[in-house]
């Protein structure tokens, strides 16, 4: 039999022991299906990761791991944020999968999106992310904010993909080379599209969440459009730059205004070289700072190390595809 990507579900868990009893099955259904389908391979997982929950949610992963040899779970030792803990998913499953999918655990990405995902990885794609169709389930202020933040980061400079969480396929190979990505402070849907490769997005709808609360508040969410920006980009840099040079023109034209003034004898005295000095020494100062800001913006991103380039394909290597080349993808435990 041609051997069949082993599929690995990374699902990062925060005080969800109300929803967890609910989803994780509805988890195990859907990889007992695309196993039946043929598209992955029997040894495929549920991997929780516990993102240093308070309440019951480890001991809840921890009975449904002895239950089935199919859930599996690790827990940080303490609680460090949503990107963290699909983060130290996706590195636990590099070397003992061929594909993951990112989902929340609270049932609002559609899981049925999961089939589609595999299929695009199966037709060649490395990365598939899962993009909200709709937001009807959402309130109008959850809708609108989160809209406008896509906007704005694009505004900003950084690439991401519209409507798009952190529901994703990533095959490891994207993972070995996004392990470059040393920084510490990270936003993985805008890094995914920096690491390259070949890419689709499947669409899906959102629903609401089946159990528990949100941990999200706004608060939260401006902090990650914030981090989101600052660790992508550093064109908010530049603007005050953009800014500098326009205020320095604007402070020769007041300042040729205010000779012309002085000379036709409209003004006090000193009036004149009071403008001329504020505009000038203004301009240049918010220049000087896009200037420092410039430099330190390239020493942020040199601080990061990330891979200069990656290779997606070699005309030596079949597909670039472990798994399909030899006996590797099934047989690892
Ligand atoms: N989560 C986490 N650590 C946190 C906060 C959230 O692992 O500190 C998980 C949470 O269990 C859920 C996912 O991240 O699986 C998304 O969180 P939530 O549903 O609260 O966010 P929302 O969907 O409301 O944006
Ligand atoms: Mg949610």
């Amino acid at each position: 039999m041609a051997p069949k990507p082993i599929l690995w579900i990374v699902i990062p868990c925060y005080n969800e022991e109300k929803v967890l009893p609910i989803t994780a099955p509805m988890f195990l259904d859907k990889l007992a299906a695309l196993t039946d389908a043929g598209k992955i391979s029997p040894r495929s997982r549920v991997l929780f990761v516990n993102d240093g929950s308070r309440d019951a949610t480890w001991e809840i992963i921890r009975s449904l791991a002895a239950k089935d040899e199919r859930f599996i779970g690790i827990s940080q030792s303490r609680n460090r944020g949503h990107q963290n803990a699909v983060l130290a998913g996706l590195m636990e499953a590099m070397d003992k999968c061929d594909i993951t999918i990112s989902i929340d655990c609270d049932g609002q990405d559609d899981i049925n999106a999961m089939d589609r995902m595999v299929d695009e990885y199966l037709a060649g794609c490395e990365v598939v992310y899962g993009v909200r169709s709709k937001r009807e389930t959402d309130t109008f202020f959850k809708r609108f904010t989160a809209e406008g933040f896509y906007k704005l980061m694009k505004l900003l400079g950084a690439e991401i993909v519209f409507n798009h969480a952190d529901y994703r396929l990533v095959s490891t190979r994207v993972l070995k080379e996004f392990a470059g990505f040393e920084e510490v402070n990270i936003f993985l849907r805008g890094m995914f599209p920096m690491v390259g490769f070949k890419s689709a997005t499947v669409y899906y709808e959102r629903a609401e969440r089946l159990a528990g609360e949100s941990h999200y508040p706004l608060r939260k969410m401006l902090a990650l459009a914030f981090d989101g920006i600052t660790s992508l980009s550093v064109r908010p840099l530049s603007i005050i730059t953009g800014i500098g040079v326009f205020f320095s023109l604007l402070g020769l034209i007041a300042a040729v205004w205010a000779v012309v003034m002085a000379i036709q004898g409209n003004t006090v005295a000193g009036w004149a070289s009071t403008v001329c000095l504020v505009c000038i020494i203004g301009g240049i100062q918010l220049i000087s700072t896009g200037v420092i800001g410039q430099y330190l913006g390239k020493t942020y991103m040199e601080t990061k190390r990330r891979p200069r380039y990656i290779i997606s394909e070699r005309t030596w290597e079949k597909t670039g595809r472990r798994w399909l080349e030899g006996s590797e993808g099934e047989d690892k435990e």
